[in-house]
């Protein structure tokens, strides 16, 4: 299967799946997308019932990435879903009362859904490098408000042939996130710390990609740089799975019938989660609403509901750090999709030199027929956090809650609109990487600073910490340098890296 770039409207440059994941960002700028979505039938949704979630995984990428063999992709998925590193299962789905489904992401080694793509990203990355007679050392930079940053390092680490350099706002990540990084092990990997919110490092990251310059001079060292955030097509593609993962689990215990629809709620900050349950809905998988919750960043909540785009507004720093995004990368796919590249290309030209664009009505009337949207306060995902600890023993995180409570306004209007439809709604963190918001919005003040709260968070609720978290308590941490949010520092620190011997 050949991938294009979102912005290259003729389809003049095709590259392999493995050249794809090797390079993560076209050189127009644009993202890559496969040239069709693989259409899976009721039958086929069927056979996937009967396999492993590692099998499963194996098929559906195969679909997509078809210069790999459906061996080598199996081997893949066991070792990235191994019961050691997911304890409680690749993807769990709990039941919260009749018609609501928490599909649960957070099982593996970073307690947040980032896993599901980085645990199996590295080895298909490594094996692209052989695929395409790579001999120069991949460095990886990426930006992170919080997840994909650990989730990166855990994947990478150690991983011949890679270097990797994590960027992360000083100030816009919980204790335990930024505890997890600092502490990280591994001869191969960086953390830097950036005087500056996540768009900040986001875009600082993006322009350095786009410096013709520093990659040759990089290439004169042996090096190439390559990305692991949601841009990154060997991300998404691992996401795909477990929704039809998710709904296989639902027709297996009875709950749903094969060829019943489900809606699927998503806690969206960079927009590659939903548009990875948005891509299963067009290879058939039988989904009926998909539902974007945003917390008080709800930029993605008025554009899918107005067709204006508007990053020209406030910035809040919310309990919910890796939704406090103001440019959602991955709607530039939905964008091209729907609107087609030449519209997707212009939209993308005026969010960069006016921070706005506004979609035609034909793009908007599409937009609705597949997404709905509401976003939540601070306040009302510490209610929801509070009211689904009480009413169902369940502890949820403040992403989740958001979408926890998104769910509920689209179960309320499903019923007025008589729709009687299951809901699934993807859970993305441990409360456990949150502690002292989700104890205080228990009712709870936390007595501690910092790690500590996990043992309050715990004993108040009378659940278990994860594993990895709790390890935490020994970590020493490595790295403490930040640096000021303009490119050229960004650029310094990732220089240094990759440069020192
Ligand atoms: C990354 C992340 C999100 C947002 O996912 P996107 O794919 O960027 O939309 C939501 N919740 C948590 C906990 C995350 O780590």
């Amino acid at each position: 299967m050949n991938y294009f770039s979102t912005r290259d409207s003729q389809r003049k440059t095709p590259v392999s799946a493995a050249q794809a994941i090797k390079q993560g960002i076209a050189e127009d700028g644009g993202l890559f997308m496969p040239e069709s979505f693989p259409a899976v039938n009721a039958d086929e949704i069927s056979g996937l019932c009967a396999l492993s979630y590692n099998e499963r995984a194996a098929k559906i990428l195969s679909m997509f990435l078809d210069d790999y063999s459906k061996e080598e992709l199996l081997e893949f998925a066991n070792a990235a879903y191994s019961p050691e590193k997911f304890p409680g299962g690749a993807a769990p789905v709990s039941f919260l009362g009749d018609t609501h489904r928490v599909l649960e992401l957070w099982h593996g080694p970073t307690c947040a859904f980032k896993d599901m793509a980085l645990q199996i990203m590295p080895r298909l990355l490594s094996a692209a490098l052989k695929k395409t007679g790579e001999k120069r050392t991949a460095y990886i930079l990426v930006a992170t408000s919080g997840d994909t940053g650990k989730a990166a390092l855990e994947g990478y680490k150690n991983v011949d042939g890679i270097k990797i350099t994590v960027f992360y706002p000083e100030d816009g990540v919980s204790a335990m996130q930024k505890l997890q990084m600092t502490s990280q092990d591994g001869e191969n990997v960086n953390v830097c710390a950036i005087r500056g919110n996540f768009d900040d490092a986001q875009t600082g990251v993006k322009m350095i990609f786009s410096d013709k310059d520093f990659a040759q001079k990089l290439d004169s060292q042996g090096v190439f740089l390559s990305s692991a955030n949601s841009i990154n097509w060997g991300r998404l593609a691992p996401q795909i799975v477990y929704y039809f993962s998710a709904y296989c689990d639902l027709v297996n215990s009875g709950d749903i019938k094969l060829g019943e629809k489900i809606d699927i709620v998503v806690p969206t900050g960079n927009f590659g989660n939903i548009f990875a349950a948005y891509i299963a809905k067009r290879m058939g998988l039988f989904v009926g609403k998909l539902v974007c919750a945003s917390n008080s960043n709800n930029i993605l909540t008025d554009f899918l509901g107005t067709g204006v785009y508007d990053r020209n507004r406030n910035f809040y720093t919310t309990m919910s750090p890796s939704m406090d995004i103001l440019i959602s990368s991955n709607l530039e796919r939905l964008l091209y999709v729907i609107a087609g590249p030449e519209r997707c290309t212009k939209y993308m030209k005026e969010l960069s030199q006016n921070g706005k664009y506004t979609v035609e009505d034909d793009v908007l009337a599409e937009i609705k027929k597949n997404f709905s949207a509401y976003y939540c306060s601070e306040e009302n995902t510490a209610c929801t956090i509070k009211g689904i600890f009480d009413g169902y023993n369940y502890l949820i995180d403040p992403h989740t809650a958001c979408a926890v409570y998104a769910a509920q306004l689209a179960e309320k209007e499903n019923a007025e609109q008589g729709r009687n439809v299951k809901i699934v709604t993807a859970s993305t963190a441990s409360p456990y990487k949150f502690a002292a918001d989700v104890l205080r919005s228990l009712g709870k003040t936390p007595e501690n600073a910092g790690f500590e709260v996990i043992y309050e968070l715990s004993e108040l609720t009378n659940t278990d910490i994860p594993a990895p978290l709790a390890a935490l308590r020994d970590a020493k941490v490595r790295f403490t340098g930040a640096v000021g949010r303009s490119k050229d520092e960004l650029l310094g620190a990732a220089e240094s890296f990759v440069s020192a011997k």
